[in-house]
């Protein structure tokens, strides 16, 4: 390349030094000095080869000012494999700068993508960059609050305190600034004395977690009351030299207690069951009047007579799920409309096809119904209304989240309806995808 960028300059020189000369030796014998001619000659070649390259300079440099829009100025010779060159090199650079551009545009996407808060600080605790969600979490503006100190933008004081304490072993608990709930933070030194901080929104792992603390203290006093009237009656009988018929009644007394306390555990097995099996697929298929009859007769042996008991089992229908869980949902309401309706009360039990192809079994009772506000929290586990009567008549406060876990599993609901003074209604709604008139006798 440098022969052939030589070459033709060398030639280039040649054909004006000629040209030069002649053209100086005409001038030299107008003027009588022909000496004049080899001058002229060489400086002609010097000027013309000063202004091709002077010209064909600035063309290139124009080019690079202008952000080297289209094709570098090309040509022969050096300044052409100069541009050419200089061209190749930039081409290399932006598309290398480009390639990167893209993968920090994935990257950001990426972590823009994440559930969880990104917020990036400096060595002075600047905000250089956020996620959506982290400003969501601090209620920022990811674009406005750039470069603000983020102990301007987040005023918490222990989060203040946390980030100068430095120590971030522990993950920070923070009051959401948006309405009720928690977050977490934590905040993870990297390069040169910058942070990165993560946030997560944990309400929803707390309020489980809270749950979970209520659960035990609720399942441990629950058994505790129990425990502690057996221990007396023990510690009585050890103690105290009683009657045959004081006897006969301590152990009566302590029988109680004892199913008591077994009801309890055997409704929290059954919760824990519901919680852990599939799903009751919608192809196992049973007789709903059998069903019915089989509750009547439980509620009539709970009973003992003191209520007018009703059930309208003559249906042929069938429904789809699992027979255990559908008779303990049933039987459940039965014995609750029992427990709380007072004596001479009346108690039916029915069923209504509903018209979109669905039906309802309905627990309606004439006892002390239910005021509206205790309604949306008659499923929580151990929630009671009345909690001597439900003690006393040997109730674990499970039984309605017993039935709300069987109605969700079937793809149904629980509904309440009631009136304080007149009594109250249970509803099981099960979906149309359950229901079925009764098959032919082969099954099918
Ligand atoms: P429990 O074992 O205490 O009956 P449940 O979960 O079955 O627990 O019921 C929750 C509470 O709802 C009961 O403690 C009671 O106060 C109220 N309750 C349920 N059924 C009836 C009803 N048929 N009439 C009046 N109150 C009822």
């Amino acid at each position: 390349m440098t022969v052939i960028g030589f070459l033709p300059r060398l030639a280039l020189v040649g054909l004006i030094v000629i040209a030069g000369d002649l053209v100086g030796r005409a001038l030299g014998t107008l003027v009588g000095y022909s000496q004049i001619g080899e001058w002229f000659g060489v400086l002609a070649a010097v000027v013309t080869l000063l202004l091709i390259d002077t010209l064909r300079i600035r063309r290139l440099m124009q080019w690079l000012r202008e952000k080297q829009p289209g094709e570098a100025p090309r040509g022969s010779g050096y300044w052409g494999d100069l541009a050419y060159l200089i061209e190749r090199a930039l081409r290399k650079r932006d598309r290398a700068i480009a390639q990167e551009r893209l993968q920090l545009q994935q990257f950001l996407s990426a972590i823009e993508a994440s559930p969880n808060g990104v917020l990036m600080l400096d060595a002075h605790d600047h905000m250089t960059w956020c996620n959506r969600m982290a400003a969501d979490h601090f209620a920022l503006d990811p674009q406005r609050d750039l470069q603000q100190r983020i102990t301007n933008l987040v005023r918490y004081p222990s989060f203040v305190s946390y980030l100068q304490a430095g120590r971030f072993n522990e993950p920070l608990l923070l009051a959401s600034s948006r309405g009720p709930g928690t977050l977490s933070v934590i905040v993870r030194p990297y390069g040169e004395g910058l942070r990165l901080v993560l946030t997560q929104d944990v309400t929803e792992r707390e309020r489980a977690e809270s749950m979970r603390r209520d659960f035990v203290a609720n399942v441990s006093h629950e058994i505790r009351t129990p425990l502690t009237v057996l221990s007396g009656f023990i510690e009585t009988m050890s103690s105290l030299p009683l009657s045959e018929a004081e006897r006969r009644r301590v152990l009566v007394l302590m029988g109680h207690q004892t199913e008591r306390m077994l009801g309890l555990v055997s409704d929290l097995l059954t919760l824990a069951q519901l919680e852990g099996s599939p799903r009751p697929g919608a192809d196992r298929w049973l007789e709903l009047a059998p069903l019915l009859k089989r509750v009547e007769a439980d509620a009539n042996a709970l009973s003992g007579g003191r209520h007018r008991i009703r059930v309208e089992a003559d249906m042929s229908i069938q429904l789809a799920g699992i027979e255990a869980e559908l008779l303990s949902a049933i039987s459940n309401l039965l014995s609750n409309a029992v427990r709380y309706t007072p004596e001479g009360g009346d108690i039916e039990l029915s069923w209504r096809r509903l018209p979109e192809g669905g039906g309802q079994i309905c627990v309606q009772d004439s006892g002390p119904g239910i005021a509206k506000e205790h309604w949306p929290r008659l499923t929580e586990r151990f929630y009671r209304v009345d909690g001597s009567r439900s003690r006393d008549t040997g109730g674990t406060g499970l039984g309605l989240s017993i039935v709300k876990h069987v109605m969700q599993r079937h793809g149904g609901e629980l509904q309440v309806f009631s009136e304080v003074g007149k009594g109250s209604r249970f509803s099981l709604l099960m979906p149309p995808a359950r229901v079925r008139d009764n098959a032919p006798a082969d099954g099918h």
